[in-house]
């Protein structure tokens, strides 16, 4: 065996348990790194606490006197908490999250030592932008950009530093991070549905938008992880023969999680809620290895945050553990790959679920309002909802055969089914009584409280309603929910904003009621949004031939996805709503193009070292090995062995013509790769790696895995997928 996969294998099998002991009542510690209520009450005058408190809740600007009293009372709870530093924690472009770390002490200006942290630290940072991807169009920007505190989201301790949640922006102005055209969305919803919950509830002042995310993953031993190129540089596995067990059996799915993951489990939920991140269920997903964490969901910004957070705080405390988190969409083929769902829902400052069918019919036609004109929204913008989960590793889910499908559709259940089917056929105009009557009872009325039982049935769906909120499948696992959630809630509040119009224009201009208005225009939107939904196999070839006849996209690769992004439409979308100008989109755009050429460049980099360096020189001396053999019996047997020799020939033949494939398809690719890279338009560049590079892929990898199956097990380089993906 190979030197490499050897000391891999037998490293992970000597493996020592750390064991986790069960950390008590988590109440008693959850957020305790975290500057929360409790803290600010503790460390903040009642005149910095209310204004911060303000700042949150109704976005007032906070003065610096205020800044310096909430930064003087940050730093006394974090230094009193061993705190060394302190970072402005922000969200860039690509990647997660990224930090600069400052230590507190400085100077005085008499020169005596001493701990520093005021408002102005708090406040604002200076950040060299140019370091951060921000687009090709880099001379409209200004190098130099500034992060600036989100006093929506708390400063937290890890480790000894402490974090400040930020925004990250150019001088200009313009956003350069994923955090702040989220909150300039969440604003955006804010205004339009408080208005539309006031047609039913006058007390509302807020409304916030929800998120509880459920984050898939894989581990895998660190050191059998690292014994592979792939998944060490692309984070895959981009060869490698299914292991004879799969998940067929599905004994993973909901199965016992082993010891060792069990361990990383209880620590990782031990930090998270030190940091106030709400985690709740673990448990085992489809495929063998692979994980899922789901917290109590959060106010959206906030529930971004501690997703990201939660991400970071993964891979280190896996790396204690000596395993490796997966978070790439799909790191094995032949098995499920990883998704993070994003249950969104919208909530009033009241306490109310607004997609959550009510016991009185006046509530149900709220829940009505704001469901119908979800739907409405997510048709009339499904291919920019789309274009928001793209990236190189997603595109294996969405375009591939996996869950769920490109197209976007939304699934509701027979029993809503019903009820809108009913609401399409109400009256045009003024309503009479009975109809009126009958509509409140037996339509709205008869909506039940309780509907999971019958919604969450369709697997398939990328965008099901289950039974209080919306769960958006498509996510990809390691992407920012941030980038999601922002176009979701733009759209949907576009289209609350022309809803309140059109019934109120009802209401004036036709003298109808606010229930007979409100019926009239959903009724509309009934009507015209009904292509986005479906109910059957999403999976299925009927479907796609189907949603092609309704009109629906179908982008199956990224550079295809995000092109709708600077269409006229999205572009006046975003402006109008006031999320991101012209030139902030396009930035994006660029940014998402150059991520996904970035992507497939590096793996078309480790395909040709595989080749060359591992699977090329593993078949030779296995061949020679077999050669050796046929030219002993040749000597010992004279003209009879060649009978005996047949089967050592065959494969030696065997495994020249992959070799021959291999080294043929490759220099292909990197050929392919060398024309795409002298492409200056960055789309047009993105096209030629999907279309003529990435196709290379599938056919040099079909040789590679051949050859894993011809050549003696003890000659090949690279930890097997067997091996790889059952831990004990
Ligand atoms: P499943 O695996 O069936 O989708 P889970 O229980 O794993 O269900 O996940 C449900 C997720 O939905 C949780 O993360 C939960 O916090 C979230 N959720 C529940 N209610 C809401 C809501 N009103 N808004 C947003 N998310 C919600
Ligand atoms: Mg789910």
């Amino acid at each position: 065996m190979s030197n490499q996969r050897f000391k891999a294998i037998t490293s992970s099998h000597t493996r020592t348990e750390i064991v986790v002991e069960d950390s008590g009542r988590r109440s008693e510690y959850f957020g305790m790194n975290v500057f929360n209520e409790e803290r600010m009450l503790q460390y903040l005058t009642k005149d910095a606490y209310d204004r911060v408190k303000a700042a949150v809740v109704s976005g007032v600007k906070i003065d610096r006197k205020v800044a310096d009293q909430v930064a003087e009372g940050m730093k006394t709870w974090a230094i009193s908490m061993g705190a060394t530093h302190y970072t402005h924690w922000f969200q860039p472009l690509t990647g997660t999250t990224a930090e600069k770390h400052d230590a507190f002490f400085d100077f005085s200006p008499e020169g005596r030592v001493m701990e520093k942290f005021g408002g102005g630290q708090l406040v604002q940072q200076e950040s060299d932008a140019s370091s951060f991807p921000n687009g090709g169009i880099r001379n409209t920007f200004e190098a130099r950009g500034y992060t600036a505190w989100d006093p929506t989201s708390p400063a937290f301790l890890y480790g000894t530093t402490l974090c400040i949640p930020t925004v990250f922006v150019a001088y200009t102005g313009e956003a350069l991070d994923n955090k702040a055209p989220l909150l300039r969305a969440l604003n955006a919803m804010d205004e339009a549905a408080t208005a539309v919950a006031k047609f039913f509830d006058k007390n509302v002042t807020k409304v916030y938008a929800t998120l509880g995310w459920e984050q898939e993953y894989f581990l895998i031993d660190k050191s059998l992880a690292f014994s592979r190129p792939d998944i060490s540089l692309a984070g895959r596995t981009l060869v490698g023969q299914s292991a004879a067990k799969g998940q067929q059996l599905d004994d993973h799915y909901f199965g016992v999680i082993p010891n060792r993951v069990l361990n990383f489990m209880k620590d990782l939920e031990k930090e998270c809620t030190k940091l106030g991140i709400p985690v709740k269920t673990r448990h085992n997903e489809v495929a063998p290895n692979q994980f899922e964490l789901a917290p109590i969901f959060e106010e959206t910004n906030l529930a971004v945050d501690h997703n990201l957070l939660l991400m970071d705080v993964m891979e280190k405390i896996a790396d204690k553990h000596f395993f490796k988190v997966l978070f790439h969409e799909k790191p094995f083929r032949g098995i499920n790959g990883s998704g993070k769902h994003n249950n969104w829902s919208l909530s009033t400052d009241t306490g109310v679920n607004l997609l959550s069918p009510g016991s009185t019919p006046m509530k149900n036609l709220q829940f009505l309002t704001f469901f119908v004109n979800t739907i409405k929204a997510v048709d009339n913008y499904e291919e920019l909802l789309r274009s928001s989960i793209a990236s190189a590793g997603n595109d294996h889910r969405l375009g591939a055969n996996e869950a769920p499908p490109a197209i976007l559709s939304i699934f509701i259940g027979e029993q809503l089914n019903e009820v809108l089917n009913e609401l399409e056929g109400v009256t045009k105009g003024k309503l009479s009584p009975e109809e009126k009557t009958e509509l409140k009872l037996n339509v709205v009325g008869k909506i039940p409280e309780i509907l999971l039982d019958n919604t969450d049935r369709n697997r398939t769906s990328p965008f099901a309603f289950t039974g209080n909120k919306f769960e958006m499948r498509g996510v990809g696992s390691k992407s920012n929910c941030a980038k999601p959630m922002m176009v979701l809630n733009t759209i949907v509040a576009k289209q609350l904003m022309a809803f309140k119009k059109e019934v109120d224009q009802l209401v004036d201009k036709k003298g109808l009621k606010k229930d007979e208005a409100i019926f009239n225009v959903l009724r509309e939107y009934i009507k015209t949004s009904k292509r986005i939904r479906f109910e059957g196999d999403g999976y299925s070839e009927i479907w796609e031939n189907e949603a092609k006849s309704r009109g629906l996209s179908n982008n199956k690769n990224t550079p295809k996805a995000l092109q709708v992004l600077t269409s006229k439409e999205s572009l006046a979308l975003f402006k109008s709503m006031n999320v991101m100008s012209e030139i902030e989109v396009r930035v994006r755009q660029e940014v998402e193009l150059e991520e996904y050429i970035l992507h497939i460049q590096i793996e078309g980099r480790v395909f040709n070292e595989l080749a060359y360096s591992y699977i090329i020189p593993a078949a030779v001396e296995y061949q020679n090995k077999l050669i050796k053999n046929v030219v002993g019996l040749k000597e010992i047997y004279g003209a009879a062995h060649k009978k005996m020799s047949e089967s050592q020939l065959d494969i030696v033949e065997r495994i020249s013509e992959h070799i021959r494939a291999i080294k043929i398809k490759t220099d292909a690719m990197v050929d392919e790769r060398k024309k795409a890279n002298n492409i200056s338009d960055i789309s047009k560049k993105a096209f030629a790696y999907c279309d003529n590079v990435r196709p290379y892929f599938d056919e040099i990898r079909y040789h590679c895995d051949k050859l894993e199956q011809l050549v003696g097990d003890e000659y090949w380089p690279l930890t097997k997928y067997r091996e790889l993906l059952f831990i004990k």
